[in-house]
């Protein structure tokens, strides 16, 4: 252990710690801009420098280690003038055009200019050099706005995808992709991990309020949103609720407000997609089909596969995801019910994710939700309704898509798609199975493993979130070291609770809580309380299966809720 004051105040910590490190233990905070937990440290926007004995000049301390007996001082006026500098010079090169931003008021740059007393016009100011990149169907590019960070290119390669990077030299670099590529030519695949990394305006998610606000006023439309298992855990954040909370309640009373409409619960998709795919894999298991059986829930994993390992789209589930189930449910089985023409029904998808504003593009899903917004912009439609969210007593979903199981709840964090599909499996298979908690499958730990003894059979899961960690269980499985029966994979590290299109949170937040870990506990506890834990057990699947489907798999529930992938050679 190594002794070390920080601004006078004695602490210890283990050798290797950062300077960084140290201070946020003894609860001094230092301000940084390229440096963000789990993701980015390479020391290079200079925020952190400070003064410490043994060292020349000021350190960065989210880089430099802690000595025996040194002495950091992180606010001293050499400190703060050479902030300041840092940032008058990240301004010179910034589009400031704030008002206009969306990452207005929620920007770390804003804030720390601010702080430091920065003159945005010291050094003069730049015109715009760089064209807005707004191709892709998932993420905007303002490189104007970019203040050279990395922080996105760091997550990027982090979802080993690498669909960015530094592009020339000195003055001139800017982030792009290789070749200069619009982001849509690129290999990315939507999953927002650069935008929630950012930590000014330069990414920002490809937005449909407009379309949605039209159809709301659209007398010939008749619109219905879903908000997705995740979404509830996380909204409050954009209102100031602490992290974790869950809203559900208050989110449903606030759709309603928006405009004339109906508001279901995506969870009842979730529900029916684990009816579909637990009946897949008790198939394969059964037929000897193709195994490992993939989730296929998350179009930014679907895409991955799509692009850089083609030849595994045999192990992914055809299953829809629950966004396009239930588009798919709605413009069928829901229109015929109520004798609407599924050419005015609106669906509007709300989720936590970007990937799923390009899945719904996709032409095998015909079209079927007609558009997808994330939690973010879900949180900028209330405020700009002046809806007063934190004062709104909770609603409940409208009939008939409001009762889920909790195993639809907990399909938002990583290893929920798997506990509620081994439940209704092991049901499956074995009647007489009464476990409904598969604890070795919860938790952000990168990749889990289990076996389970079920009716005489050996089934052996894994659970993967974050594509760096996919990546390691595909390899694993094609050099013959991996052996598995179902493999969960989501694209975001943590499953769609920490997706790119959740609630932008400052660096100070991102820094100190476990925002994976907080959000998933919201949708645990509601499974808890929920009294229906099996999503074989909800009278919404009794309803769907027993005046549409028939049964999970039949002929009509492979037309509506099931699709098919190609391989894409972008990569
Ligand atoms: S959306 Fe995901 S894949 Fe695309 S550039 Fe951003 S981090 Fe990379
Ligand atoms: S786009 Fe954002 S995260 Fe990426 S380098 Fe620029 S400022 Fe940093
Ligand atoms: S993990 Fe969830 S939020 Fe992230 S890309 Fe997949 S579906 Fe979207």
């Amino acid at each position: 252990m190594i002794n070390l004051k920080i601004n006078h105040i004695p602490v210890t910590v283990p050798e290797g710690t950062t300077i960084l490190e140290a201070a946020r233990i003894a609860n001094v905070e230092i301000p940084t801009l390229c440096y963000l937990k789990d993701v980015a440290c390479v020391g290079s926007c200079r925020m952190c420098l400070v003064e410490a004995t043994g060292a020349r000049g000021l350190v960065a301390a989210c880089v430099y280690p802690v000595a025996e007996g040194m002495e950091v001082l992180t606010n001293t006026a050499k400190c703060r003038k050479s902030r300041k500098l840092t940032l008058e010079l990240m301004l010179s090169k910034h589009k400031k055009k704030c008002l206009s931003c969306e990452r207005n008021n929620n920007c770390e740059l804003q804030r720390l200019s601010v702080e430091y007393g920065a003159e945005e016009d010291h050094f003069g100011s730049d015109e715009p050099i760089h064209p807005l990149d707004d191709s892709n169907p998932c993420v905007v590019r303002d490189n104007d706005k970019c203040i050279n960070c990395m922080r996105c290119v760091a997550a990027c390669r982090k979802q080993h995808v690498g669909a960015i990077g530094p592009i020339d030299r000195g003055f001139l670099v800017h982030v792009g992709s290789a070749g200069e590529v619009a982001l849509k030519e690129s290999s990315c695949v939507g999953c927002g991990q650069c935008i929630v990394a950012c930590p000014v305006g330069a990414l920002t998610v490809k937005s449909n309020i407009g379309e949605v606000q039209a159809a709301l006023e659209n007398p010939e439309k008749k619109v219905v949103f879903f908000t997705a298992p995740s979404v509830r855990a996380t909204l409050g954040e954009a209102f100031g609720l602490p992290v974790g909370t869950n809203v559900e309640g208050k989110m449903v009373a606030a759709i309603r407000r928006l405009g004339n409409c109906e508001v279901f619960n995506m969870d009842v998709t979730a529900d029916l997609t684990i009816m579909e795919e637990a009946a897949e894999l008790v198939n394969r298991i059964q037929t000897g089909g193709v195994l490992p059986m993939f989730t296929s829930c998350c179009p930014g994993w679907v895409r991955f596969i799509e692009q850089t390992h083609p030849d595994m789209i045999p192990h992914l589930s055809t299953c829809k995801s629950p966004q396009e189930m239930f588009g798919a449910l709605l413009k069928t089985y829901y229109c015929e019910k109520n004798g609407i023409d599924p050419k005015n029904l609106f669906v509007v998808s709300v989720i936590p994710c970007t990937a799923k504003k390009y899945e719904c593009k996709r032409p095998e899903m015909g079209g079927e939700v007609d558009v997808a917004i994330t939690t973010r912009e879900l949180a900028r439609m209330i405020k700009t309704a002046g809806i007063k969210f934190c004062d709104l007593a909770d609603e409940e979903f409208d009939n008939p898509f409001a009762t889920c199981s909790g195993g639809g709840t907990i399909f938002g964090a990583t290893g929920g798609v798997m506990e509620a599909a081994l439940r209704v499996a092991a049901k499956t298979l074995d009647g007489k199975f009464e476990v409904v908690d598969f604890p070795e499958v919860r938790g952000a730990t990168p990749i889990k493993e289990a076996t389970y003894k079920v009716a005489g059979k050996t089934i052996r899961v894994a659970v993967a979130s974050g594509l760096e960690n996919a990546e390691e269980v595909i390899r694993g499985i094609q050099s013959g070291e991996r052996h598995y029966d179902f493999v969960e994979i989501m694209a975001c590290p943590g499953g769609c609770v920490n997706g790119g299109g959740q609630p932008s949170l400052p660096d100070s937040v991102r820094n100190n809580v476990n925002l994976k870990e907080e959000r998933a506990k919201a949708l645990y506890t509601s499974d808890k309380h929920n009294k229906i834990r099996l999503s074989s057990e909800s009278p919404v699947m009794d309803a769907v299966y027993g005046e549409y489907f028939g049964s999970p798999n039949s002929h009509r529930a492979h037309q509506v809720l099931h699709t098919h992938y190609k391989a894409d050679p972008r990569v």
